[in-house]
């Protein structure tokens, strides 16, 4: 046995090395391939290799395959020994003031999904600003409580994004506190040259990933553009074939480029074509475009942001997002292959690794925010979710393998339907944000209360105060300092 310290991810400190989002992904698909592990869906039954794994392993792997075989079919991966820890991630913009100011919290932390929790079909939940005004000291205690907000949703650049949600929740939201679906892509920028980006209006899904870095991005729309014929029944618009890079005018033909990777950054605007483009990359000689492998094992990776097959708009019933077209490319690339599967990645919520990058974002937004210690995360996040199959999944997995605890909340505003039985149980269901905010601060407030009433000793919460927190009360004790025992 060897007498060097196993590194165990969340409980030792973080290494802090070239490790990366990128390549723990990479490390971990290998190690898939190694086992020779076939990919299940996510509702079939895992085969005898998976056992140690989970039903998720079709989605983006988290940094390190579970070798655990405590795992089960209803957890993402999660985190083993000996695995590469995720680095730090680097907020977009700097940071901002680190005064410290005592009336913020360090024992626990927000953490929000935004459509169907905060926004829904453009428009803020009018319980979400409010919501926003509890965070920011408005309540009963006089405290304020950092956030981060976690989306699988994407197609404009984060500071865009941000300055919309502004707008909208009547507050500042920074870059550094906002993670979308697309967002750990800007991580695999360095390892791939010619890319396909997929899904968004226009150029803005170009844009976002060239700013990430990606040196050489193309789109369904430069393909059309070259050879409409790809896509029969698809014209681009005038601005789109304006817009559109001209791959012909490299001197060559379409045949010369080699995509290394697909990335579908947002939803589509035009499933069909997209489709289409996709699979025929899938199915290319080694991503060369007009190619066709005769053994259809040998096209790139394709990566897609997230896996909500629906989420909430302004339509009464969920709509079809990306997890939906994911399906049908895998779906049809099996149908029109004689059967060869077809396995490509989804990154986002409920994957354990996209919550750990939202740990460190949060743990640097504390920090570089509230001054707060980056080394000692919250005892408590607070995560408030509509859909209970990535929210709250997600969250409950990672409270499985993380070292402080995440909190799930499902709220009744979004894809999530009263009087249904969610598959995935939160810890707290609510009717909006401003009571899963609301529940989330008194039941913080009571566990201090415990806390004061024996000396300041770590406690549970008691059963009066848990009682009090169920019924959404505030606990009836008097709460001498609320800061005096962290
Ligand atoms: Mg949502």
């Amino acid at each position: 046995m060897s007498s060097l310290p196993v590194q165990r991810p969340g409980i030792g400190p973080r290494q802090v090395s070239s490790s990366s989002f990128a390549d723990a992904f990479d490390a971990a698909r290998s190690r898939l391939e190694a086992l020779g592990v076939e990919e299940p869906g996510e509702d079939e039954v895992p085969s005898p290799a998976l056992s140690s794994s989970s039903s998720t392993t079709d989605e983006v792997p988290s940094p390190a395959l579970s070798s655990s075989s405590s795992a089960t079919d209803e957890e993402p991966f999660s985190p083993s020994e000996g695995e590469t820890p995720l680095s730090p991630v680097t907020p977009i913009t700097g940071p901002g003031t680190s005064a410290m100011d005592p009336s913020v919290v360090d024992s626990f932390a927000f953490a929000f999904d935004i459509d169907g929790v905060l926004i829904r079909g453009g428009k803020p939940i009018p319980e979400a600003v409010e919501a926003m005004k509890v965070l920011n000291g408005e309540n009963e205690f006089g405290i304020k409580v950092p956030y981060i907000f976690l989306t699988n949703g994407g197609g404009k650049f984060e500071t865009e994004r941000c300055r919309d949600l502004s707008q909208q929740l009547e507050i500042e939201v920074s870059p550094g506190q906002f993670i979308c679906g697309h967002t750990p892509m800007r991580e695999f920028a360095d390892r791939y040259g010619t890319i396909l980006v997929v899904g968004g209006e226009g150029e803005k899904c170009r844009e976002v990933a060239e700013s990430y870095g990606f040196r050489d991005v193309i789109t369904p729309g430069d393909i059309l553009k070259a050879n409409a014929a790809t896509a029969p029944f698809r014209r681009l618009t005038e601005t789109e074939h304006r817009n559109s890079r001209d791959l012909l005018a490299r001197g060559g033909k379409l045949s010369d480029i080699v995509v290394e990777a697909v990335f579908v950054f947002a939803d589509s605007r035009d499933w069909a074509s997209d489709l289409q483009i996709i699979l025929d990359i899938a199915q290319s000689k080694g991503g060369r475009l007009e190619t066709r492998s005769e053994t259809f094992d040998e096209g790139p990776p394709i990566f897609f942001s997230h896996n909500d097959v629906l989420w909430s708009a302004a339509h009464e019933h969920a709509r079809l997002g990306m997890g939906a077209l994911r399906k049908i490319v895998e779906t049809v690339f099996e149908d029109t292959t004689g059967g060869r599967k077809l396995k490509t990645h989804a990154f986002g919520k409920p994957q354990v690794s996209t919550f750990e990058f939202a740990t460190r974002l949060l743990q640097q937004w504390r920090a570089s925010q509230h001054g707060l210690s980056e080394a000692k995360p919250p005892a408590t996040v607070y995560f408030v979710g509509d859909t209970p199959e990535s929210d709250i999944r997600g969250t409950n997995a990672m409270n499985e393998v993380s070292e402080n605890e995440w909190y799930s909340i499902l709220v009744k505003t979004g894809v999530y339907q009263e009087g249904t039985e969610p598959k995935y149980k939160p810890r707290k269901l609510v009717n909006t944000v401003l009571d899963a905010v609301n529940h989330g601060i008194r039941r913080e407030m009571a566990r201090r209360g415990s806390r004061k009433a024996t000396g300041g000793r770590m406690l549970p919460l008691d059963d009066l105060a848990l009682k009090a927190v169920g019924e959404g009360h505030t606990p009836t004790f008097e709460v001498v300092d609320p800061f005096g025992d962290m």
